[in-house]
Order: structure tokens, then sequence, then C-alpha cells
């Protein structure tokens, strides 16, 4: 099977032209894989529509907002309904109250909530909220998991120890980068070894509490427990960034599944319904200390904007304990469909799932951290991604990536992926070994 892609190739080609490397955020480009990045057109339920007409099932969903799907009918009315009656005031409207009464209801340790327009301004709201609430400088965060690009967030580990750390960015003064701490995921002793050192600085812990941009990796039992009490010990604040996993993972996050309470949680993506949104929130008295409420700043000219308003709280609406259920059994079943495909070809992999986000690692199990991560087969990723592109189906385009799925996918749709994936692997394996003795004969 081969796809055309003229009209996405011209389109590129104009658009490197306009933007930096053509595209609004780097991971569109499709650089790790490759190829020329598809120009969408349109998507509808669980598929979508390219520029030259061909049609992908697609595990992407935006990269997590779009657990309904695309398109899906229930969002996009309750946004057109809000939306004929004008699309910003810049004052309070009842959307941002609906919004944020339901947030407060689903997740118990969010008592109050403040909506911002993205989760970078989200969890960068909340550490600036956790330094002013504790009198503290420092942060610690986990190497490969991921906040958004605010300065604080950009800087990433030696690997082993912790260590305090240099940016990961030209233009992230080393003085800002300097106050981040990391330890490795899952790394409880090392945390430990931070506050040893530096307990009486540190603001707040943050932390994905199901990894999920390094591609999935759970919390080891224990570990989010351990974080709770060293905060708690220490004076600290526990900030779960919940931006991927929110309403993503369990019906009150993953918080409700692990059963451990941050002191905030930052949230975005799923609470947009695929329109731009963020939010942090927790309990009272901290949310209390931002303005105007208190002297934390923080604003936004589009914040509580009511198309977004509107398109998170339909999406919400959809997210009942059957649609839950429904979305890990099928989950589960493409997860099973991996394992199978690639037993039968000897190749390893291990598959990491927490509800309806998992991804394949083209690893031996388990992996715990970044540096697990690290240790995949990216040669074979690179070949696999062209080759179930080719049968139409839409994988994330990097191998440290998650797969989500919706409510618009089926079990034929699953039962789509293996068959592909039972073509496309044998493919993949092939050009990986012809790649391999290419290189080295010549
Ligand atoms: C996507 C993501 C962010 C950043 O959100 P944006 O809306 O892209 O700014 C922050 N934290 C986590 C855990 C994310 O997955």
């Amino acid at each position: 099977m081969s796809e055309k892609v003229a009209r996405s190739e011209e389109l590129f080609r104009h658009a490197v032209e306009l933007m930096p490397g053509g595209v609004n955020s780097p991971v569109r480009a499709f650089r790790a894989v490759g190829l020329t990045p598809r120009f969408i057109a349109r998507g509808e339920g669980a598929y979508l529509y390219d520029v030259d007409g061909n049609r992908y099932l697609d595990y992407v969903l935006s990269w997590g907002p779009l657990i309904a799907g695309h398109a899906h009918p229930h969002v996009v009315r309750a946004v057109r309904e809000v939306l004929e009656r004008g699309t910003s005031f810049g004052a309070p409207t009842e959307e941002e109250v609906l919004l944020a009464e339901e947030i407060v209801r689903r997740v118990p340790s969010v008592e109050m909530v403040r909506m911002v327009n993205s989760g970078t301004e989200a969890t960068m709201s909340a550490v600036r909220l956790a330094r002013a609430a504790t009198g503290r400088r420092r942060i610690v965060k986990f190497v490969g998991c991921y906040h958004g690009h605010a300065d604080p967030f950009l800087v990433q580990a030696g690997s082993g120890v912790a260590t305090l750390s240099l940016p990961d960015s030209p233009g992230v003064p080393g003085e800002t980068a300097g106050l981040t701490l990391t330890a490795p995921f899952n790394d409880l002793a090392a945390v430990e070894e931070l506050f040893r050192r530096f307990g009486e600085e540190i603001a707040a812990v943050i932390v994905e509490p199901v990894a999920g941009n390094m591609g999935v990796v759970p919390p080891v039992p224990g570990f989010l427990e351990g974080l709770r009490r060293l905060t708690r010990e220490a004076g600290a604040l526990l900030i779960f960034d919940e931006v991927m996993t929110g309403f993503r993972v369990h019906a009150a996050s993953a918080q409700g599944l692990y059963g451990v309470e941050p002191d905030l949680t930052t949230m975005g993506k799923v609470i947009g319904g695929g329109l731009p949104v963020g939010a942090y929130g927790g309990r009272r008295e901290l949310l209390e200390l931002v303005a105007p409420a208190g002297p934390v700043y923080q604003a936004g000219t589009l914040s509580g904007n009511p198309l977004a308003m509107a398109a998170g709280r339909a999406t919400l609406e959809l997210l009942d304990a059957e649609a839950y259920a429904y979305l890990d059994r099928l989950s589960a079943r493409l997860a099973e469909a991996y394992r199978e495909v690639f037993a039968r070809h000897g190749v390893p992999i291990c598959v990491q799932r927490v509800g309806s986000m998992l991804t394949p690692f083209l690893a031996e199990c388990p992996v715990r951290n970044f540096e697990d991560a690290r240790r995949q087969d990216l040669a074979l990723f690179r070949h696999l991604f062209r080759e179930m592109l080719a049968e139409g189906i839409y994988l994330p385009a990097s191998a440290f990536e998650a797969h989500f799925l919706s409510l618009a996918h089926t079990e034929d749709d699953v039962e789509r992926t293996r068959e592909a994936l039972e073509r496309a692997l044998p493919r993949a394996l092939a050009q990986r070994k012809r790649e391999a003795d290419g290189s080295a004969s010549s």
C-alpha cells in the first residue's frame, strides 16, 4: 500500500519558509521518522483525513485531548452553541463556573481552580504559587518528565545519580535551571537524598503521576506515596502534573487511581476537549494566594474562554464509569495485539499501559525510567512507524510518546491495527536489517 503525499509535500515546502521547521510544535515535523508530515484536512471519530485524501486510524488524538474522538457531535454542538453568542468577552461567563464546578466535583484534592490556556501555563503558574506559598526557591523534577516549555522545566539530569542540572535549551539562564533539581523517575532514594541536602530550600516536587512523556511509565508501588510523605515532612508541596493523565486514566485522574492526594494539580488536554485549555488547582488556602484573591500574579486575556470551557465540559459529560470501562477494555486489546504479534516474530517488546494510554517500548521489560526507555530499538521504531503509516495507522512519531484511544475507537479498529502490525512488522524488520547490512559493508 502506498499513499499519495504530493499536497502535503507542497504545503510543507511552503511551511518551512514561513515557520521554524514548518510547524508550530516540534514533534509534528516527523523528524524522528524522517518523513514529510501529513497535513490534516479533517478528523472524524477515530480517523484523520489528510490533504491528499488518505485516511488514517488515529492513535495520537492531538497528543491526548481528544478522548471523545474527533468532532464528537456532543462537543461540536456545545461549542457551536456558545460560538454563536460571541467568542470572548474579557469578563466572567457561566461556562467557566460550570467547568470549574465539574473539575472540583470529580477531583477531591482540587477545591479551587484557575483556568489558563495551556499545560505550560498551568505548570509554570503552579510552581510560582508553590514558591510563593513556601517562600522557597528550588523545585524537584524527574528526568524524562515533561511539564511544558517554561524555563524551570527545560532541565535534564545526567544519568544515574541525581545532580544539579544545566539547562536543556539555549535561552534558559543557568541561574533558573540551577534551581531545578532532578532525580530519576521511580527512584525514591534519589529524592530522599535531595531532601537531605536541600530540604529547607525545596518549594515543590513536580511529577507526572504516570509518566507519559518518556512513553508510558507507571509509578512503582510506594513511589507516589513516598513523594507525599517526603514533601509533607519537609514542608514542601507536591504537584501532580496531570495535564496528560487528568480525566484520561480515571474519573478522578491519576490521583484517584493511585489514592495519593497532591497539594496542587495541573491539568490541560482532556479538560479542553481539543481547544486550548490548561488549569491549576488545589486546596483552597493555596489557590486563595492567587490574584486577585491574593498577591501571586497570574492573568490571561483569553483564559476561561467560553468555547474552550464548553468543549471541555461537553467532553467530561461523556466520561462516565461506562466510558472508562470501555476505554480500558479496548486499550487492553491493543496492548495484547502488540505483544502477540511481536512474540510471534521473536522481537522484544514491553507494552506499558495505564487506562487508555499505552506505549509499546521496543525494549525488554520493565521500563521504569527514562534511562530504560532510551534502550529502545529506535531504528526499528522508525521503520515500523513508516510501515504502519503506509497501512493507514497513524502512530505517534516518536518512540517516547503514548498511544491514546478514544470513545470513537472500536474493536474492529483494534483488530485492523493488529492485522496491519502483522504485515508491517516483518517489512520493518527486513528494512532495518538491510540498513544495518548496508552500513556494515560501506
Ligand atoms: C502536554 C503536557 C504539558 C504541556 O501542555 P501544553 O498544553 O502543550 O503546554 C505539560 N505537562 C504534561 C504532563 C503534558 O503531557
